[in-house]
């Protein structure tokens, strides 16, 4: 571990580092990626399938092409955000000049999940490429195949000295934290985002946190039933619920409740037939402990839809809980699961007494036609991201970025976000040799004049 980062750090700060200064290499390098991702489509969607158990359309819409969407975009426009950019002087300063250009800040270390295991660390990746940096990228032990292909990409689409992966548990990353990294990128858990940091800051290693939460879904009875629905049992049921902007839960106006209910199952038996443990393309959960973890949320709980599931095969069904108590784990923890608790309101002011138990969500989501309605929940809470109507999309717009507040994350990524979070804004002020205005220099024998003009200029 000692030699590569010694190896990456020499790279980076060698006159032949291409990468630094030659935007155009960058280019090519992230060209070269997407040829290579191209190319092993097969093998990532099988990986995955092994490692999640998740079927290959699903692995291709989210993780693969959402990917090659981005590194698209991040090509087409790098050479204009990398400009540096010209900016103004205030008015005393006339005749100075001054710039911002955006540098890379060197060694960065990328830590993913497992859970799209693809496409959270290749994501990061390419932001931190465009961004001139040399790369570590330690990807999760629960999804290993998933691992290995990733190792394969980047072997064949960089030099050892550009990116490396790096294979195993925490372990690793505390190793590699210790090597003083100049940037760390971690997306995983509140827990251990937690110990990254405190870790990190014995350094003063700047990091991004991309951590997760209790999402909520506001329903309001405006909103389209039918289309909201399912909506919300597509973003709850995908990857078996495990995914950071899942709806966690549900908080629904009283009076449509019924027909909330009887759309859901309509809907996940449309996807999934009436048997969803039975579905082939139905997921599961990852593994035992993250099984048990899920069937634990249903004891004691008012199950009005689902609730079944198979030991064998790790599938729980899409399952609905009635109003359970703020104090049962189903709404204290991150569920992870196709479990969808729904907690009824009659009263607008209930909605942020709910969010507010779990405070700073990753993401928002809200159901409804009334403008004022969605403004009103927009400006008062806080959270990562947020989708009006839908589930899941703000994720996978590049324009925008992506990432949480609080609770749920420092910082945010994707497209041109991602080039900015792995940069660092170096502020450049030229002066002039032409004046030398004396006014600031002691004795300050105009003092008065220049605080009278001074105070003009407040104005
Ligand atoms: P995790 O925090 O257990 O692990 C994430 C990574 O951290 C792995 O690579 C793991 O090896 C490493 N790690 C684990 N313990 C560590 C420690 N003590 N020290 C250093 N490194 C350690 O998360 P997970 O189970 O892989 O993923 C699920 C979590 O990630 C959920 O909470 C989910 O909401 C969150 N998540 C967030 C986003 C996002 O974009 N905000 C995306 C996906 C998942």
């Amino acid at each position: 571990m000692e030699n590569l980062v010694k190896m990456q750090k020499d790279y980076f700060n060698s006159k032949d580092n291409l990468l630094k200064i030659d935007i155009q290499y960058r280019i090519s390098l992230l060209k070269n990626l997407k040829k290579i991702i191209e190319k092993y489509e097969e093998d990532i969607k099988i990986a995955i399938k092994l490692d999640l158990g998740r079927d290959f359309t699903s692995t291709y819409y989210a993780e693969i092409s959402s990917l090659l969407f981005e590194l698209k975009y991040i090509i087409k426009n790098l050479k204009k955000w990398t400009k540096t950019r010209k900016k103004p002087v205030p008015i005393m300063y006339l005749g100075y000049k001054s710039k911002i250009k955006y540098s890379p800040y060197g060694n960065v270390l990328i830590i993913s999940p497992w859970n799209y295991p693809f496409l959270l660390s290749l994501s990061p990746l390419i932001g931190a490429i465009s961004a001139g940096n040399c790369v570590i990228l330690k990807p999760s032990e629960h999804s290993p195949k998933t691992s290995e292909v990733l190792a394969k990409i980047i072997s064949e689409a960089f030099p050892k000295q550009i990116v490396e992966v790096v294979l195993g548990d925490y372990n690793k990353v505390t190793e590699l934290i210790n090597l003083k990294m100049d940037y760390i990128f971690f997306t995983g858990s509140t827990y251990v985002g937690q110990i990254i940091m405190e870790n990190a800051a014995k350094y003063l290693t700047p990091v991004s946190l991309e951590l997760g939460g209790k999402s909520p879904c506001v329903f309001e009875k405006s909103a389209n039933l039918q289309i909201g629905v399912k909506r919300i049992a597509w973003g709850k049921t995908l990857n078996a619920g495990q995914t950071c902007i899942a709806p966690d839960y549900l908080i629904i106006e009283e009076e449509i409740l019924e027909d909330f209910i009887l759309n859901f199952k309509k809907y996940t038996k449309e996807f999934y037939t009436e048997e969803p443990i039975k579905c082939e393309n139905y997921q599961p959960i990852l593994n035992q402990k993250h099984f048990d973890r899920t069937i634990n949320y249903l004891e004691n709980q008012n199950i009005i839809f689902g609730g079944k599931y198979d030991k064998n095969t790790l599938k729980v069904e899409p399952t609905l809980i009635l109003n359970p108590s703020f104090e049962s784990p189903v709404m204290q923890e991150e569920l992870f699961s196709p479990i969808l608790p729904i907690i009824t309101y009659k009263n607008k002011n209930e909605i942020y007494q709910i969010i507010e138990k779990n405070p700073n969500p990753l993401a928002l989501y809200i159901f409804s036609k009334n403008k004022s309605f969605q403004n009103e929940l927009i400006n008062n809470i806080s959270f990562g991201g947020c989708t009006i109507n839908s589930t899941i999309f703000h994720t996978v717009n590049n324009y925008i970025p992506f990432g949480g507040v609080g609770k749920s994350g420092i910082g945010g990524y994707h497209g041109e976000y991602s080039f900015e979070t792995f940069s660092h804004k170096k502020a450049i002020f030229k002066g002039t040799f032409n004046k030398d205005n004396k006014v600031k220099y002691p004795p300050y024998k105009y003092s008065e004049k220049v605080i009278k003009v001074i105070k003009l200029l407040l104005k």
